[in-house]
Formats: C-alpha cells, structure tokens, sequence
C-alpha cells in the first residue's frame, strides 16, 4: 500500500537538477556506460519496515511480511552470472525512504524495483478479526496488481519501458491490473498511463522520484482481498510472480 509518509516531501530535497527538466534526459551524460565487466545491477526494495508495517491484510498478516518474503524470492531467482542483486534491507532493518533511492544510485543500479502489497481506501473495507488478532476485508472485490512510475525520476522514460515490460508478463501470467487507484475519489484519483497493462504514473512517490536510476513499484496484489490474498499467498504463485518479473528484467537488459 502506499501510505501518506510514501509521498512526503523531503525539506532536504537532493533530485538531480535535470529531474526539473520533464521529458528532458540531461543525467544521461552521468550514466556509467555498461561493459561486460559492469554487472546488471538491481535493487530490489522490500517496502515497509517491522516498524511502520504497512497495510494490514485479510489474515490479520501486515504488508511487510508479503514484501519481504516475495523479495527474497525474487533476489534468489535473479543472481546469476552479470547479474548483481541489492536489497535495501534485511527482514529485521529499518530504512528511511531517502535511504532506500540514495542506496540505488550510489550503487548506480540498472533499476530500482520497490515491492509492495496493496490494501484500499477505508470506504471499501471492513474490519474484522482472525484469531483474534484484527484484520480487514474488502466489502466488493478489488484485486489485481498495479504499477507506478514517476516523471519526477530523471529516467522516466527507462522506468516506463520497464514497467511496460512488468505488466505484459503479468498479463501473460493471468493477472489482471486493478484500476482502483484511478477512481476519483480523495487518496486516488491517480493517472492512468496504460490501463491495459495497470500503470499509473504518481510523481511524488519518494522512492521513485529520488532515485536518479530506473525505478518501478510494483503493487502485487490487493491483501485485504480474500481472493487476491490467497493469490499472492500462494507459495507456487509467487514462484509464478517471481518468474514473470524475472522475465521482465532479463527483457529489459536486453
Ligand atoms: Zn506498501
């Protein structure tokens, strides 16, 4: 889900100048040129922290836990030869927003892929209980994955044609995009840049616009959906999850 603190603005603001300049590519000139010595390099942003947890789920199970057990997944299923794999965090780490992009560009990573599992505005749940522990249900079906990108980063243009790739392998998978982030309504109302392959651009997301290397985020699933949830808890369908973006990177080296 993407809470309020994910699109704070920072009083200490450290975007590339060209970052102003939309549609411009003037950071290009500051790209390292990739060689056969220069590995792919791409760090993988588990979102949330044990501390700020993010959404709470239809298990009683918060965010962070889907988050981190799909980017382990996914950083095993990546290594392999010219590949370099970064985490922004362990499990059990605390990392500030501005931590997570300042850790992509110092490494100069090929992309930034931010994870994250999705929840819905309030109007749209139910809070209930399992176990005892409280939990939240959707009251109508709202499933499927979305993705962001932001015409803040100064690869803009990068960043889209990744997350282009990303919808098309999970189309190819069998999910669907959910559109909910586009309803007009206060803490939505995001633009759509491709509803067929669920994109959305959302400028001022942190990790997105500070970051000066491609960067994606990837909504996986809606977890306060019975349905999606299941899904995404699934362990053979994160494998399947895991495979399609896997895919979708070795498309985008390429
Ligand atoms: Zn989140």
């Amino acid at each position: 889900m993407l809470p309020r603190y994910l699109q704070a603005r920072s009083a200490q603001a450290f975007l590339c100048l060209c970052a102003f300049f939309i549609g411009a590519a003037p950071c290009d000139a500051a790209e390292v040129p990739r060689t056969a010595d220069k590995p792919f390099v791409i760090v993988i942003d588990p979102g949330h922290t044990p501390k700020q947890p993010g959404a709470l789920g239809v298990k009683g199970i918060h965010e962070v836990t889907y988050n981190d057990a799909l980017s382990a997944k996914l950083a095993k299923a990546l290594q392999g030869p010219g590949v370099q794999v970064v985490l922004t965090r362990a499990p059990s780490e605390e990392i500030s927003l501005d931590g997570r992009a300042e850790l992509a560009n110092v490494r100069q990573a090929d992309l930034f892929l931010a994870l994250h599992h999705d929840s819905a505005q309030l109007k749209y749940l139910t809070k209930t209980e399992i176990n005892g522990t409280p939990a939240y249900q959707t009251v109508r079906p709202i499933a499927g994955y979305s993705i962001f990108v932001s015409q803040l980063n100064p690869r803009f243009a990068q960043s889209q044609q990744f997350a282009k790739l990303l919808g098309q392998e999970l189309l190819a998978l069998g999910r669907h995009p959910t559109l909910h982030h586009a309803e007009p309504i206060a803490g939505e109302n995001r633009e759509l840049l491709d509803a067929k392959l669920g994109i959305y651009k959302f400028d001022e997301l942190l990790v997105l616009r500070k970051t000066t290397v491609p960067a994606v985020l990837l909504e996986v699933g809606v977890i306060v959906d019975a349905e999606d949830e299941k899904y995404v808890a699934d362990n053979a369908k994160q494998d399947a999850i895991v495979q399609a973006i896997v895919a979708a990177a070795e498309r985008f080296q390429h």
